[in-house]
């Protein structure tokens, strides 16, 4: 028997991890990542969720490391993380539509003024306002055009937004423009009316929505983050809140996770705050998903969506 240990959802999740393994994969024995009874040394398999640093190094035997995110800097961020081995990043097609499904969300949000439309509500207060925008006359620009960014692209222009992409290579999506490359990051900064990042956490990409990006959005410029906290400079974006450059933003992700009680975007009135719940497929979807790739690693074929550690995504 294959041993995969698991790490995400907490130790009462692992029922539910091994009844999705015995129906995907029966031939893998998934124990909890601090089993008493599981030897260093026994471990072939990790699928895991911020693992304890230097663990990984201890497992003498381990083939591959599997993040049970997309991102993988919960992984990378250990010091001692085995960098010669195969690691995968979460993907699949469930990952893509929710992200694709939340990214449709907060533009629309945007688009309506949701926040708005909350608050009255919450003041029983019968607010009625009229917009004087649709989506054919708002453009999308997403930051990131890997997995999650082209599909979300996809689904935005799907509703009528005028999308483009800014990525490290050209894309060619039909009804879809795409910037590449540092050198054409202004042009596609001055045509966003609403701004999505879906860029991984890397030294390239950090603070990559701070004042000097922000000022060259269009007045009224609308923010979604639902990459990674450290992508926005928080202070900057309530600075361009406050003076009116922006007029709303929508985050996902934080530097730190829960956002504390008392942050200030919680109360803000023009920001969404959602807890990281952008797109983690079911747990049956990525158990699939990790079944699918540890059976291609055993026979030797390619591997989806692996982590490469030069590019830092
Ligand atoms: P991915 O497939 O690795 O795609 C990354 C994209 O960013 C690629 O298009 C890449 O360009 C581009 N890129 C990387 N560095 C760049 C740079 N310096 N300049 C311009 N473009 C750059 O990533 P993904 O799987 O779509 O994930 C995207 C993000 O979503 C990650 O931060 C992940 O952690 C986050 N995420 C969040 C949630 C949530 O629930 N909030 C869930 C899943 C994932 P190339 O195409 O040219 O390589």
């Amino acid at each position: 028997m294959t041993i995969l240990l698991v790490k995400s959802g907490g130790e009462a999740a692992l029922p539910d991890w091994q009844r999705h393994f015995a129906e995907s994969a029966p031939d893998i024995e998934v124990h909890w990542w601090d089993d008493p009874a599981i030897q260093p040394e026994q471990v072939e398999y990790v699928l895991v969720w911020e693992p304890d640093h230097g663990r990984l190094a201890q497992m003498p035997n381990l083939r591959m490391v599997l993040s049970t995110a997309a991102g993988v800097d919960h992984i990378t961020r250990d010091p001692a993380w085995p960098a010669h081995l195969p690691l995968v990043r979460m993907g699949g097609e469930e990952t893509a539509q929710r992200m694709g499904e939340y990214v449709s969300l907060a533009c629309l949000g945007l688009l309506r003024d949701v926040r708005r439309i909350m608050a009255s509500q919450v003041a029983e207060k019968w607010d009625y306002f009229e917009n004087p925008r649709c989506a054919l006359d708002v453009r999308v620009g997403i930051m990131g055009m890997g997995n999650l960014g082209a599909r979300s692209a996809q689904m935005v222009a799907g509703l009528g937004f005028q999308v483009a992409g800014w990525s490290r290579s050209r894309k060619e999506l039909p009804g879809i423009e795409s910037f590449a490359g540092p050198e054409e990051f202004e042009a596609f900064l001055s045509r966003s009316d609403i701004l999505v990042c879906l860029l991984p956490d890397t030294p390239d990409t950090r603070g990559a929505i701070r004042a000097e990006t922000i000022a060259l959005l269009p007045p009224g410029a609308g923010v979604v983050n639902a990459a990674r906290g450290t992508h926005v400079v928080f202070d900057d974006l309530v600075a361009a809140l406050q003076i009116g450059h922006l007029s709303g933003a929508v985050l996902d992700v934080f530097t730190q996770e829960p956002l504390p009680p008392g942050h200030p975007a919680w109360s803000h009135p023009h920001i969404l705050v959602t807890s990281h719940l952008a797109s983690l497929a079911t747990r049956s979807a990525r158990v699939r998903y990790v079944a699918d790739a540890i059976r291609r690693h055993e026979a030797g074929e390619a591997l989806p969506n692996l982590y490469d550690p030069i590019r830092g995504y």
